[in-house]
């Protein structure tokens, strides 16, 4: 799995306002990066290009946490792809739990934002995860398979280039439950076999599946050190730099 790339991403959701962004930035600035993982921030639409700007000369990649299908037009309050683009980022979280739950977001629509991220040349974290009750009618794998592919199955091999998959199973999210580290190292086995049988063992192994949901710095470098996980997508814990450094030098 060295073929990897091992990214933690932080998913800000709608916290911190313009001077909270640029505290919170000027703490991550202060914590020396030991490990080679790669940094992903994802502060709400309003702070970005701040953000953007306050990251330069760092080994800090900035993005979206959403972003809109169309490339413009009569979308009142939506975001595009372009518009991304043209502040400088080129990466975007499609498909979290919560724009599932609170906006309705299904997979025939996250397939087409996808589209959308792809044709506009950007990197997708794609997020999906069982709830608590498909874990206890044993049907994770297969809530977790659709999800897979009802969103991604349409795309060429080449195109999983820019794709990174982060499991968050719903039960782990903001609940302070995570994952043990063999049930996420179990999902995440089967991820990447549901990636080969699909594709090639090849598309497979390169592609980075991160785990979210409740990784905190005393729990992260269990998590991490399990071979099919590459990394994290943190929540709470990427909203105090020293928590989110622990977490990134985990590796
Ligand atoms: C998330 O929302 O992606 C997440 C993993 O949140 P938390 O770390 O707070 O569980």
């Amino acid at each position: 799995y060295t073929m990897r790339k091992n990214i933690v991403a932080g998913n800000w959701k709608m916290n911190t306002d313009l001077a909270e962004t640029q505290d919170l930035i000027s703490g991550l600035k202060k914590i020396a990066k030991t490990s080679n993982a790669e940094v992903i921030i994802a502060p709400p639409f309003v702070n970005l290009y701040s953000a953007f700007e306050s990251v330069k000369g760092l080994d800090i990649t900035v993005a979206a946490q959403n972003m809109h299908q169309s490339d413009s037009g009569a979308f009142t309050g939506e975001i595009s792809a372009s518009m991304l683009k043209s502040i400088g980022v080129n990466t975007v979280i499609l498909g979290h739990s919560e724009r599932r739950a609170f906006f309705n977001e299904k997979e025939d629509l996250l397939a087409e934002k996808v589209n959308t991220a792809l044709e506009n040349d950007m990197t997708v974290i794609y997020c999906f995860g069982e709830e608590l009750k498909d874990r206890k009618f044993s049907e994770h794998f297969e809530v977790v398979h659709k999800q897979i592919s009802n969103a991604l199955f349409h795309l060429d091999a080449s195109a999983w280039e820019n794709i990174v998959l982060a499991y968050e199973p719903v039960w782990a999210i903001g609940t302070g439950e995570t994952a043990s580290p063999d049930q996420a190292q179990e999902m995440h086995a089967y991820i990447r076999k549901t990636i080969a049988d699909e594709y090639s063992e090849n598309v497979a192994e390169k592609v980075t599946i991160l785990y979210g949901g409740s990784v905190k710095p005393n729990n992260a470098e269990e998590i991490f050190s399990k071979p099919d996980v590459d990394g994290g997508l943190i929540g709470g814990a990427s909203l105090k730099a020293e928590d989110f450094m622990a977490i990134v030098n985990a590796f």
